[in-house]
């Protein structure tokens, strides 16, 4: 039945290998990955699947459900053709250099081609211990592995370029956690998430031969980079090193302008959760914007420096742009105008990138020459100043470019978005900026329905707030996974109304301010 299933070994045949075999975490030096068996877990089971991940890589659903995938899935058997390992790599945390860090508990199981003749590499996350655990042990836990992949797939289906996710499957085991840090370790039931992405290659793969002088491994990685992923960038050499920094750089400003356009906030862009293909990658305590705060962030662990807050995501992913330019130099003659020119890159990228997206929000082709720089400012500074719910505003606005007048009040579908009382001044402030931008969005060309109809698509109506994955979370360890199964299916059509739905599209109910996981999540996964 898996004779149909070809697998690759690029990593493994074209980079450097750890010649040791043993899952002592210890320095590997000189190698790009190590070869490392999953740990077998108690009883895997299937909990939930992505149905459009599962096709467009040629896994059948009878596939799927046959108990030997849900032991390949869980990491107590493996395929033919899979050869497993863990990268090695190296990051800066919280803007400090950490040395080696590596796959601690992913194993990538192979490089599945698929039927599309498309090159996916499967990777379990939770599998075990690698050389590159450290003081972990390797497992994840049931929460964060329904957050990962609820979320991966719900990214995905906005449109964000991310990493997917194909399975989510229980491991039978217990895993121990200390979940606020507080001393209080519990018991907590494991979970495995396959991730599925064309490469994993993260910043930190270049860092980590760049900061020991393994000039030779760098290079043997940036090519093996561009050849594969980037062979539109031409030859190794200076010419196409160059090109792949202002490449990935571009792709980085891309993403993260979109991830400022739907409200959703990364919590961790330590430079070893940074991909080189610009996706979404780590999905630890991220968390999506519902009350508009800039200094938001979801990550216990950074609640007193917020260096990851909504707001600062643009300047950590130029800051981070940086140290892979760094890491770079000595491909780049080292050249510091490479960099820096890299660098300016991102920035207008970035400007561009992000007024496209928030002009389309706004159903605006965005022109600064037409003002929509300061109509989006003007925005910004209401939106923080109110707190009003991100998502539900954005989503209200196309329905009022339809009426043939500019709101003369705060619209109640606007107040509805408000998480307290409408101050007398906001309502007035709020209105103002409504007739300006409905009178700015009527003067375009196109029909106010063709207008309309553009906002609804990329302003989602539902998007995976904190407190939705909450409730699945709970639900499933009462062993109810009902509620996964929900969130699975309607948000992969966020931007569709899906009467019958509306209670996943609702502004984040007060229980939830200040409940674990709804508001704040530690690293502890
Ligand atoms: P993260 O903050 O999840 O991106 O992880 C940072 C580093 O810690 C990576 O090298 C991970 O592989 C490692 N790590 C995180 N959690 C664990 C764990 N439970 N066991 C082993 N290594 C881990
Ligand atoms: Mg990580």
């Amino acid at each position: 039945m898996t004779d149909d299933l070809r697998f690759l070994r690029r990593f493994l045949d074209t980079l450097p290998g750890d010649p040791e075999s043993s899952n002592s975490t210890r320095p590997v030096v000189g190698a790009a990955w190590s070869r490392v068996q999953p740990t077998a877990v108690a009883a895997p089971r299937l909990l939930a699947w992505s149905r459009p991940l599962a096709a467009e890589l040629g896994l059948t659903s009878e596939r799927m459900q046959d108990p030997t995938t849900a032991a390949v899935l869980g990491g107590n058997a493996v395929w033919p053709g899979m050869a497993p390992y863990a990268a090695n790599y190296g990051g800066h945390q919280f803007g400090n250099w950490a040395g080696q860090l590596g796959d601690g508990r992913a194993i990538v199981l192979g490089e599945l081609v698929t039927p599309a003749g498309a090159v996916q590499e499967l990777q379990l996350k939770g599998a075990g211990p690698t050389p590159y655990s450290r003081r972990g042990d390797g497992r994840a836990v049931l929460r964060s592995s329904i957050r990962e992949f609820l979320c991966s797939e719900a990214m995905w289906a906005l449109g964000v370029p991310t990493t997917r996710a194909l399975s989510l499957v229980g491991t039978g085991d217990r895993v121990v956690r200390d979940m606020f840090y507080d001393g209080n370790p519990q018991y907590e039931p494991g979970a495995i998430v396959c991730r599925v992405a064309p490469s994993f290659l993260r910043f930190g793969n270049f860092e980590l031969p760049s900061s020991r002088g393994d000039l030779p491994l760098l290079r043997r990685l940036v090519d093996f980079a561009l050849g594969l992923h980037f062979p539109q960038l031409g030859a190794p050499g200076r010419p196409a090193y160059e090109a792949l920094l202002h490449e990935v750089a571009a792709r980085t400003a891309r993403l993260i302008a979109h991830w400022q356009a739907i409200g959703f906030v990364h919590g961790v862009m330590n430079t070893d959760n940074m991909s080189l293909l610009g996706l979404t990658i780590d999905y630890g305590p991220y968390g999506w914007i519902d009350d508009f705060d800039l200094g938001w962030t979801p990550n216990t662990t950074d609640a007193g420096q917020r260096r990851y807050a909504f707001g600062n995501q643009p300047g950590v992913g130029l800051w981070n742009v940086a140290r892979l330019g760094e890491a770079l130099l000595p491909l780049l003659d080292d050249d510091e105008r490479v960099v820096e020119g890299a660098l300016g890159h991102y920035q207008q990228v970035y400007a561009t990138a992000a007024g496209e997206r928030f002009g389309n929000k706004l159903g605006l082709h965005f022109d600064a020459a037409a003002g929509d720089g300061e109509l989006l400012q003007q925005l910004f500074t209401w939106l923080s100043a109110t707190r009003i719910d991100m998502t539900l505003f954005f989503r209200a606005l196309a329905p009022l470019l339809l009426v043939d007048a500019a709101p003369s009040e705060l619209p109640t579908s606007v107040r509805a978005a408000f998480y307290g009382e409408v101050e007398p001044e906001h309502a007035v402030a709020g209105t103002e900026w409504l007739q300006r931008w409905w009178r700015r969005a009527r003067s375009a060309a196109r029909p106010p329905a063709v207008s309309a109809a553009a906002m609804a698509a990329c302003n989602p109506k539902f998007v995976l707030r904190n407190w939705l994955a909450q409730e699945a979370i709970d639900a499933a360890h009462q062993g109810e996974l009902g509620k996964v199964e929900r969130l699975l299916r309607v948000f992969e059509r966020p931007f569709d109304e899906q009467p019958g739905h509306d209670d996943l599209a609702q502004k984040r109910p007060d229980w939830a301010k200040n409940k674990p996981g709804c508001s704040a999540l530690s690293c502890s996964s």
